[in-house]
């Protein structure tokens, strides 16, 4: 482990989440997402609110995760969601979209892989490891039907929103989210 990373660790993941953090890490994908976190400053914290239960969500715009209480009850959850949340960083899109999801799901699977853990998503499963960003959003909307985000009235294009327009996502997006908080 590289100092800076270390250093990013014991000073930027909570003490609640750092062992699990530091398990993904130990995975080829879970290194490199620790490693782009850490170069971006992201900040993992507890979700304040209580409301996200076993849900997480990352606010991009200011590389912030908040990581629901729930999961600290279910250490592969927990990894996992670390792991879709690092994704959302890695990925650096200030809105969210269908594309960026999938790319989130499939690279946590893919780090619950390589700890020798079943995805509880099955995104693990072969036949999903290649699907079209139009496939990849109906079968999250199929998954998560009452997500405010990418349920069955999805707020979140199909395919990624880059550069200024995303700050007009972001705003319909987050409006979303407080319609259904
Ligand atoms: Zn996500």
């Amino acid at each position: 482990m590289t100092m800076t990373l270390q250093k990013y660790v014991d000073q930027r993941i909570p003490s609640q989440l750092r062992e699990a953090f530091v398990e993904m890490m130990g995975t080829p994908t879970g290194r490199r997402l620790a490693e782009s976190s850490a170069r971006r400053r992201a900040r993992y914290i507890l979700d304040p609110t209580g409301k996200l239960g076993w849900g997480s969500m990352t606010v991009n715009l200011v590389r912030l995760v908040l990581i629901g209480r729930e999961t600290l009850q279910h250490r592969p959850t927990l990894i996992n969601s670390l792991a879709h949340e690092a994704s959302h960083i890695e990925q650096k899109y200030i809105s969210d979209s269908f594309e960026q999801e999938y790319t989130a799901f499939v690279t946590a699977a893919q780090v619950m892989t390589e700890l020798g853990l079943p995805d509880s998503f099955g995104w693990d499963a072969p036949e999903l490891q290649s699907l079209s960003p139009e496939q990849a959003a109906q079968k999250i909307m199929e998954m998560f039907p009452d997500h405010p985000l990418y349920g069955i009235s999805p707020a979140i294009p199909v395919y990624q929103v880059r550069g200024p327009r995303g700050l007009i996502e972001l705003a319909k997006q987050a409006w979303a989210l407080l319609k259904a908080a």
